[in-house]
């Protein structure tokens, strides 16, 4: 018997009325090497359209190896070598018919330390990464889209009266929230965050993380945190990642993140979350 297709809602759309692109980014037996030396073992991990996945683990387990494998970042080191496939929507991105690029425009990326182009205007921040993308827009439209990546970011009222200013001239914090707002400038589906308050002060951090529930609205964000409370309170799926004794970065228990902090399935994890490592 056929089955009737379930009523189609209607799409799911942002605060300003566009359409939201909130996508499925899946990672499928992932392996990487630096030359013969072994980093990621199979690592396999479902980001869930919408949500905030935290990629969690000691040091040098392959965190922000595995990150930069999923929008094909890794590729800027010449002797990695890689396996496995990453799922956009179920297109992987490595296919050969896909370019890098398309790739890159999809799957922003924020680091750990602020990198704004220091003597670009905040203005010209924002829009830096459309003509990398070769996204069009009118005057008008351009200004509309800074307006609303800087309020996306949380950072409208705070610059709105100096948008000639340049982007060096904000403090940490702020200058964490304008790579945020050019990342967001190009609409990517996916934001991957590798430490992105590691260096900055407690409360800038907060101001992020209420910034990244607001994001998250409308993409898809994976993020890298050494701080377990940070994990705890953005993220709604955790990954914990080991690298035991030299040995490739795996996965060692991943699931929603209030049952990995209060029951979690693994001693290893365990520990760690709590602190004893
Ligand atoms: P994490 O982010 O969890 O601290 P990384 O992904 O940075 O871990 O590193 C994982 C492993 O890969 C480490 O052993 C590290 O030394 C190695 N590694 C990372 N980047 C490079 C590189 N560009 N060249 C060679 N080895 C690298
Ligand atoms: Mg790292």
């Amino acid at each position: 018997p056929r089955v009737d297709p379930a009523p189609a809602g209607p799409a799911p759309t942002t605060a300003s009325g566009e359409p939201a692109r909130l996508a499925e980014l899946r990672a499928h037996e992932i392996s990487c090497w630096f030359g013969d030396h072994m980093v990621l073992d199979r690592v396999s991990l479902t980001m869930r359209a919408g949500g905030i996945t935290a990629l969690i683990g000691p040091s040098g387990c392959g965190k922000s190896t595995f990150l930069r494998t999923l929008n094909r970042m890794h590729e800027l080191v010449p002797s990695a070598k890689l396996a496995g496939e990453v799922l956009l929507d179920g297109e992987d991105i490595y296919a050969p018919d896909k370019k890098l690029t398309d790739a890159r425009r999809h799957i922003g990326m924020v680091f750990q330390k602020p990198n704004p182009f220091p003597a670009m205007s905040i203005r010209e921040n924002v829009i830096a990464g459309l003509k990398l993308t070769g996204t069009k827009a009118s005057r008008s439209d351009k200004e509309a889209l800074i307006e609303r990546c800087l309020r996306l970011a949380g950072l409208w009222n705070e610059v709105k009266d100096r948008l000639e200013a340049p982007g060096g001239g904000l403090s940490g914090g702020q200058q964490q929230r304008l790579c945020i707002a050019r990342s967001m400038a190009i609409q990517p589906r996916v934001l991957l965050m590798d430490e992105p308050c590691s260096a900055l002060d407690p409360t800038s951090t907060r101001v992020i993380e209420e910034t990244m529930k607001e994001l998250a609205q409308e993409v898809t964000i994976v993020i890298v945190t050494h701080n377990m409370q940070q994990a705890a309170r953005v993220s709604d799926q955790c990954a914990f990642f080991l690298a035991a004794h030299g040995t490739p970065g795996v996965i060692v228990e991943h699931g929603d993140t209030s049952a990995m902090f209060q029951n979690p399935q693994d001693q290893r994890t365990s520990d760690y979350v709590q602190g004893r490592f």
